[in-house]
């Protein structure tokens, strides 16, 4: 059955953001405007995992996070909009897992999501394949036929997405929305230069291409 996420945020367009990303990788998720909306919600269909934004309008998401703490073990990602070091020792000292920085990239949320996840089941696959491909999420080495590959972090959540729907056609706008976050804005070709650099060391050695153009659309794992 699939894991379910609530997810406690007020600002819609996050919410819609973080529901469409969070359906798209197979979660349910339900979404809650406001604090005590959310505390409700949590008790009537209790989740596999909380996001929680800290600044809701009444209940404020630090005193949510208390209460939500105190109710039971659920795993606890912040959502916080002050990069500061008081605002994040605070949110870990009311009982949080874990944080994310506003604007965030899906990529990097969901990257801590999964990991707050593992911790409550250790079983899941680390490893992940793809033709002569391997990525591990958790070390975050990458080989292509026994071959390391070094990714910076933008090249490796490009891959890791690949990796994670191969033989699918992902639309450019899906790229950008999931590499770089809800803030991206205008036209770019960005994506296009890190699918090149990309391509570059997954072929390095000659090997055959993986990351194919699919013309007006977007790109897709797949032999060729
Ligand atoms: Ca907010």
């Amino acid at each position: 059955m699939a894991e379910h996420i609530l997810v406690i945020e007020d600002e819609q367009k996050i919410a819609d953001f973080l529901r469409r990303g969070l359906t798209y990788e197979g979660f349910q998720v339900s979404v809650a405007l406001d604090g005590e909306a959310g505390l409700k919600a949590a008790r009537d269909n209790p989740p596999d995992l909380v996001v929680l934004d800290v600044m809701l309008p009444g209940l404020d998401g630090m005193e949510v996070c208390r209460r939500l703490r105190a109710g039971g073990s659920v795993p606890i990602l912040m959502l916080t909009a002050k990069d500061s070091v008081a605002d994040r020792v605070k949110g870990l000292d009311s009982g949080a897992d874990d944080y994310v920085v506003k604007p965030f990239a899906f990529e990097e949320l969901i990257a801590r999501v999964r990991a707050l996840l593992r911790r409550s089941r250790p079983s899941e696959e680390m490893t992940l394949h793809f033709a002569d491909l391997t990525l591990n999420v958790a070390t975050r080495e990458v080989t292509r036929g026994g071959r390391r590959i070094e990714l910076t972090t933008k090249e490796f959540d490009l891959l890791h997405f690949f990796m994670r729907h191969p033989r699918q056609v992902l639309p450019r706008e899906m790229l950008y929305d999931r590499i770089w976050g809800y803030d991206f804005g205008g036209e770019s070709n960005i994506l296009e230069v890190y699918i090149r650099y990309l391509r570059s060391k997954l072929e390095a050695a000659n090997e055959p291409r993986l990351i194919q153009t699919v013309r007006g659309v977007g790109y897709s794992l797949r032999e060729e």
